[in-house]
Formats: C-alpha cells, sequence, structure tokens
C-alpha cells in the first residue's frame, strides 16, 4: 500500500478511534490501574431506597451498557490494533495468508484484519 493510501487509512482509524472513546467515556471510566481498559459506570441509585422493579430496571440498564460497553471496546481495540500496524508497515494484509486486503473491504472496515476469504472463520 502507497503512503497516500496509508494516510488515508490511518486518518480514517484515527478519526473512529476519536469517535469510539468519545462513545465510551459516555458510559464507562477508564480503569485508573489500566487505561486500556474502560468500566462501564454502574447508575447512582440507593438499593435501600429503590424498590424490586427500580433494582431490576437498573440491572438491566447496567446489562445493556455493559454490553454495549464491551462492543465499543473490542472495536476500540481492533482501531488501535490498525494503527499499530500502519507503524509497523504490516497494514492492509490479510493475518492468514498475507494476501492485500481488498480496497473496498478496508473502505468499510479500515480495521479489517483478514481478507473476505479468512474473515468468515474469525
Ligand atoms: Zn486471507
Amino acid at each position: 500500500m502507497n503512503k497516500k493510501d496509508l494516510d488515508y487509512f490511518s486518518a480514517k482509524l484515527k478519526a473512529e478511534k476519536e469517535r469510539l472513546e468519545k462513545e465510551l467515556s459516555g458510559l464507562a471510566t477508564k480503569n485508573p490501574e489500566n487505561p486500556e481498559n474502560w468500566i462501564p459506570s454502574y447508575p447512582d441509585f440507593n438499593p435501600q431506597l429503590a424498590d424490586e422493579s427500580e433494582k431490576a430496571d437498573v440491572v438491566e440498564e447496567f446489562e445493556i451498557k455493559y454490553s454495549v460497553e464491551t462492543v465499543l471496546e473490542e472495536k476500540l481495540n481492533e482501531v488501535k490494533e490498525a494503527l499499530q500496524r500502519i507503524a509497523k508497515g504490516t497494514y492492509g494484509v490479510c493475518e492468514e495468508d498475507k494476501e492485500p486486503i481488498s480496497r473496498e473491504r478496508l473502505e468499510a472496515n479500515p480495521a479489517a484484519k483478514y481478507c473476505q476469504k479468512h474473515a468468515q472463520f474469525k
């Protein structure tokens, strides 16, 4: 991949990284012991005062938040890995067979690690 394309995808990935971090910061806080890890913020409520249905709502809210947070964090890690591949010069090739990943595929997902053929099995 030439420098121009690398810059192009690098900019896309950085924008995506910022977007994901912003979204994550709305529903989670960074783990102070491991800044790579995010912890979903628990809803603010007093279990002494809440009745059963309120508690159930809070638990449900937390579960939804938790699953959204997990997906965002995974995506963020993929984006960071892709940026590392750009830095190492291994961006845009399939990790399985080292074949170039199609432009179309990278446009759709700049963090793609595998070519079309191998993505199906991951
Ligand atoms: Zn492949």
